[in-house]
């Protein structure tokens, strides 16, 4: 039987280790996966837009304070919060993104936005900000998107003086406190064979200079191309954004002709790895073949398509 829609999602990926997580951390990441799975899978099964169930993945994604996005999002050097979103219509080829975003409640919402109402492709800081708030999307105070976990990271960050990235809960000691990455991220491809990708993220806890990482960037953290595949990253966006990691994915699939999970190896395994890219992605193609590929010890990751049944990750050992 062959598919007709599938949807995967990622809640980051780093240092992730069964020995060091405590069963109720565990069962709160995947019970958050499902919920951001299910709630993309609702507009799949209903022959819904591919755009819309990465949309609502995501923004559960973000609701979700266990995650580095949106409600959870890392502290920057300053103490304030600085959101990156981008998504992107393999049907139209169409694209948005913001970056530094302080006060959108959902920032691929307004990613989103920029993507179908605006002539521009990436917006930053409060410009950003301005346009969510003229279309009337939630905004929220500094207050919400405040975590005591994320602030203690801060703290250690700044003890340290290093910036860092983050996935997950600190003071569980589920991880490695020097090597954290999180961001959230899913792609679809819906009953019409139309595909679409999103991501979002608070970047790295102490980030300073309005750095910028990989997932606003089209190309590297997020892609879409109905011919190829749908692509979201987590990893350490320089490295992901030095090696454009998810169009060089399409590309090899476009022009080499290879398959969804070779063109992912390649650059995950073969690309990234030797380098210190560590990280992951979640993809699938437009026959609905589904790829979840990461370097790093763990990766939260679920997926489902109507033909298989929901699949739920957190380490490396499991299928
Ligand atoms: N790629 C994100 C960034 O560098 C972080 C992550 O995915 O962990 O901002």
């Amino acid at each position: 039987m062959s598919t007709t829609w599938a949807l995967a999602l990622h809640g980051g990926a780093g240092t992730i280790a069964r020995t060091s997580m405590t069963a109720e951390a565990e069962r709160a990441y995947r019970a958050a996966l499902q919920t951001a799975l299910e709630a993309g899978a609702e507009v799949l099964r209903r022959h819904g837009p591919a755009l819309d169930a990465v949309e609502m993945a995501v923004r559960s994604l973000e609701d979700c304070p266990l995650f580095n996005a949106g409600r959870g999002a890392v502290f920057t050097h300053e103490g304030h919060h600085e959101m990156d979103a981008s998504i992107m219509d393999g049907r139209t080829g169409l694209a948005g993104a913001v970056a530094g975003v302080r006060t959108v409640q959902n920032p691929i919402r307004a990613a989103r936005l920029v993507m179908e109402h605006t002539d521009h492709v990436l917006l930053a800081y409060p410009g950003a900000d301005e346009l969510a708030r003229q279309h009337n999307l939630p905004t929220q105070p500094a207050e919400y998107f405040f975590t005591q976990h994320r602030y203690d990271q801060l703290q250690e960050a700044l003890k340290e003086g290093k910036m860092r990235l983050d996935h997950s809960e600190a003071k569980q000691p589920n991880e490695d406190p020097k090597k954290k990455m999180g961001t959230v991220g899913a792609v679809a491809r819906d009953q019409h064979g139309h595909l679409a990708a999103a991501t979002s993220t608070g970047g790295m806890t102490n980030k300073r200079y309005s750095r910028i990482g990989d997932s606003p960037i089209i190309g590297s953290g997020t892609w879409a191309d109905n011919r190829t595949c749908a692509i979201s990253c987590t990893g350490h966006g320089e490295y992901f954004l030095r090696a454009v990691v998810a169009h060089d994915i399409a590309c090899l699939m476009e022009y080499r002709g290879l398959s969804l999970a070779e063109a992912c190896r390649i650059v995950v395994h073969d690309k990234l790895a030797p380098v210190g890219g560590e990280g992951g992605l979640v993809a699938v193609d437009s026959a609905g073949h589904v790829a979840l590929p990461f370097n790093s010890e763990g990766m939260y990751r679920a997926s489902l398509t109507d033909t298989t049944p929901i699949y739920i990750g957190v380490y490396g050992d499991e299928g």
